[in-house]
């Protein structure tokens, strides 16, 4: 077996989820009442069994049989009651404090650095979501209970065990530290099964929602076998590991019932010695073998609890690993200055991916852009334009070197109001499946129809808007797919157009679209760049005419800068560029 690390149990955070639980404490508390007055009524029962056989079975017949009989039923029916409330409540309890659990996950999810997602995969941190909370809701909710209830009658049945015979039970005992070391040893090993088994899931897990969320292209491929059968062999992995955890279920549980039955001969055995010998009545050796097989089933119950349990833990850590991360910077918080110019410099700036350290992308790069002024940034395919887009929203941080905007350091401004001064429309701009005016509102929640309508009019959108029977409220689907691609550019227009940013960025705004829409977009384009500062990144030449100004980028600096003419007029890499775009068209 693989060797894996084993945190130290105290490390594990149960008491997070204790003030989770805190909000829940009445119910729990009541539930716990129920709890009491249900494992109290089983623990009567053998008493009232030994009543009948002593007394109403064994003296004789009469009205007593009738009366023990009745009280039986009664008791029968506490105990139904109990447990119902019990159930009711314990389950209320632990959906809502899992419900609170998903909650802080998906929050502190939202919030980590962009470097995070980039090494985490989507599919595996929705599984931590469903699965790992939904093995932990199984312990807050009903385990716990069932704990409970196991302990209460556990010590309940074995004070009866020895009140009813010391000698009997002295015996008996003898059975139990037994099993207790048996459950202790499959514990431990489905503790480290659990971990890896979740794993294991959220792979197989992430397979589905990757090929899920791009159905289209797998479509297109034709590649809905090849899908499958990535996803059966994920599948397939987790298992041969679960397999390995179920076995040592069945084995345990398997052990647990001999245990329980060996106990039962065992009382047959020495107890009827005691019943010959007068030292015992046959009421008594009936309640004492019930009391016996409450105790044994109580043990095993334990057992199979202490296994869900390290499985739970297992769970726990990886979710509270992912709340307890403090992302690399916050994404609120810092400096919201009241106004701003639109100056943006760009010093010095070094930078890798956190994922891959070895490869530099941004080596020195240099670039000054004025209040109002529009430039096209373009270059090779890889030179480093998107990454920059990346490091001016800060999504990362800079290595080395600064980025300033109207002078200030971005890493001194708030992140989430430097993204709500910078606009982006780009050449897949992703809309959400709302309505047409809520995707238009979504970065200004607060906007009034007149003002989306204004926007939506101002970017060529309110037109085919308005022959939607729905109108505004027309829903685009997931991603907006049921817009064209023209229609979903200008909604990302618009959107930008309310914002109203000071810093605006066209990644690849116009391409991949037919003359009509690129006409109509462009236009749109035009109105939105007036009086912003505006970075236009140009993964294709032809979209740099509306600037004032071209840099080129290659390999994470910048080569050349000027305006067209000028660059057409040096011996350099734009001019190359251009020619092989020329000769290709
Ligand atoms: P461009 O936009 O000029 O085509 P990019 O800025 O997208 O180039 O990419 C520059 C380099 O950074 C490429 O070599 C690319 O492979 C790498 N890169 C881009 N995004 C990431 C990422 N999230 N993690 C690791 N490397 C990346």
């Amino acid at each position: 077996m693989k060797t894996t690390a084993k945190p130290p149990l105290s490390r594990v955070p149960y008491y997070r989820l204790l003030e989770l639980a805190r909000p829940e404490a009445r119910g729990l508390a009541l539930g716990t009442c129920f709890l009491f007055v249900g494992s109290v009524a089983g623990l009567l029962f053998p008493q009232a069994l030994r009543l009948i056989v002593d007394g109403a079975l064994l003296e004789g017949p009469s009205s007593d049989l009738d009366r023990v009989a009745l009280g039986l039923l009664g008791l029968f029916m506490v105990q139904a009651v109990a447990t119902a409330m019990r159930y009711v409540l314990y389950l209320t309890a632990g959906e809502r404090i899992v419900n609170r659990l998903r909650e802080q996950l998906y929050r502190s999810l939202l919030h980590q650095d962009i470097a995070f997602f980039d090494t985490h995969k989507t599919g595996e941190l929705t599984s931590r979501l469903s699965s790992d909370t939904a093995t932990i809701q199984g312990v807050v909710s009903s385990n716990i209970s069932v704990l409970l209830r196991n302990i209460i009658v556990l010590m309940g049945g074995v004070g009866f065990l020895l009140y009813t015979s010391l000698k009997l039970a002295l015996v008996i005992l003898l059975v139990v530290p037994a099993m207790a070391f048996g459950a202790v040893l499959y514990g431990r090993g489905v503790r480290n099964l659990a971990r890896q088994v979740q794993g294991m899931h959220g792979a197989s897990h992430q397979v589905a929602t990757e090929s899920l969320s791009a159905i289209r292209t797998v479509r297109m491929f034709a590649a809905e076998d090849t899908e499958v059968r990535r996803y059966s062999e994920a599948l397939q992995r987790a298992f041969a590991l679960t397999r390995r955890q179920l076995r040592a279920s069945g084995f345990f549980s398997g052990g647990g019932v001999f245990g329980a039955y060996a106990a039962v001969a065992l009382v047959f055995w020495y107890g009827g010695r005691l019943v010959h010998q007068h030292q015992l009545t046959v009421g008594a050796l009936t309640s004492f073998l019930v009391y016996t097989l409450l105790v044994a089933m109580a043990l095993s119950a334990l057992g199979d609890l202490w296994g869900d349990l390290m499985k739970a833990t297992g769970a726990t850590e990886r979710v509270f690993e992912i709340i307890d991360r403090k992302p690399a910077f916050p994404t609120r918080g810092g400096l919201r200055p009241e106004r701003m110019e639109g100056r943006l410099e760009v010093e010095a700036v070094h930078f890798r991916y956190p994922a891959r350290p070895d490869s530099p992308v941004l080596q020195g790069l240099e670039l000054a852009v004025n209040p109002g002024e529009a430039v096209a940034v373009v270059g090779p395919s890889g030179g480093g334009k998107s990454t920059l887009v990346a490091l001016l929203t800060r999504l990362y941080d800079p290595d080395a070197g600064r980025i300033l905007l109207d002078g200030r350091d971005l890493r001194e401004l708030d992140p989430s109001w430097l993204r709500q001064q910078t606009g982006i429309v780009s050449q897949e701009p992703l809309l959400f499946s709302c309505s047409i005016a809520d995707n238009i509102r979504y970065g200004r929640p607060d906007a009034t129809d007149a003002e989306v309508q204004a926007a939506a009019r101002a970017a060529h959108a309110h037109e085919f808007i308005q022959r939607f029977p729905e109108g505004y409220l027309t829903e685009v689907g997931e991603r907006g797919t049921q817009l064209s691609g023209g229609q979903r550019q200008r909604v990302a227009i618009a959107r930008a157009m309310l914002v109203d940013p000071s810093l605006l960025i066209l990644d690849e705004a116009t391409s991949a679209l037919d003359a009509e829409s690129e006409h109509l977009v462009k236009d749109a384009l035009e109105r939105l760049m007036k009086g912003r500062t505006t970075l236009i990144i140009a993964h294709r030449l032809s979209t740099v005419s509306g600037a004032d100004r071209v840099v080129v980028i290659e390999a994470g600096r910048i080569v050349q800068s000027g305006d067209h003419a000028t660059l057409m007029g040096e011996e350099g890499l734009y001019r190359r560029l251009v020619e092989r775009q020329f000769v290709a068209a």
